[in-house]
């Protein structure tokens, strides 16, 4: 393979096992990883996204130098394209995950059509973990042990109860989007 090294970008809202285990079968393949979340202030996500990134950090710090965290925003393209890496890493899950991954896919293309994706099964464990699943699980005070690493767990508990509190404080009237 000529490039070493791919984009694996998401939200990463929060990360969770499934998005690590995509980033160990990545380097298997490939040299270096970045792992780019998207900051989106159009878009109302549950982690800020400097701790999105720092939960990313803590969670790949086994990979010194082979993965790098990093953010953007606007165009994938632009963004693959500053960097100058045309490989984008992305998880199919299940079928449901393979129109719009396959949509986003010819789309790149069609915006740079150096740009190839590159797409890899996780393990049948992590399967149907997607985030917004363990965010619904950790707000109605479930244990989320098995889907995120330790230092997540503590930071979605912190979360939670933050935002339990605010909707208490405000008389139930806050929404929050998990
Ligand atoms: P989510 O769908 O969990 O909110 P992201 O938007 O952060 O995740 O997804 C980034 C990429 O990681 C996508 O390609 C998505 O398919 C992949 N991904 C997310 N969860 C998993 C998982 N459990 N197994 C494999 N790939 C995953």
């Amino acid at each position: 393979m000529a490039e070493c090294i791919a984009v694996y970008p998401g939200s990463f809202d929060p990360v969770t096992n499934g998005h690590l285990d995509l980033i160990k079968r990545g380097l298997e393949l490939f040299n270096q990883l970045i792992v780019a979340v998207v900051s989106n202030p159009a878009k109302q996500s549950f982690f800020l996204l400097e701790d999105r990134l720092e939960m990313l950090r803590e969670s790949t710090r086994e990979y010194a130098g082979r993965v790098v965290i990093d953010s953007f925003d606007g165009l994938l393209v632009h963004y693959l394209d500053k960097k100058g890496v045309h490989v984008i890493l992305r998880g199919l899950r299940a079928v449901s995950d393979f129109e719009y991954e396959f949509e986003m896919a010819l789309t790149n293309r069609r915006l740079c059509d150096k740009a190839e994706t590159i797409f890899m099964a996780p393990s049948e464990e992590y399967i149907f973990l997607r985030a917004s699943l363990v965010r619904e699980i950790a707000m109605l005070d479930g244990d989320v042990s098995t889907f995120v690493p330790p230092n997540v767990k503590r930071r979605l508990c912190d979360r939670c109860q933050m935002i339990h509190g605010q909707k208490n404080r405000f008389n139930k009237n806050v929404t929050i989007s998990i």
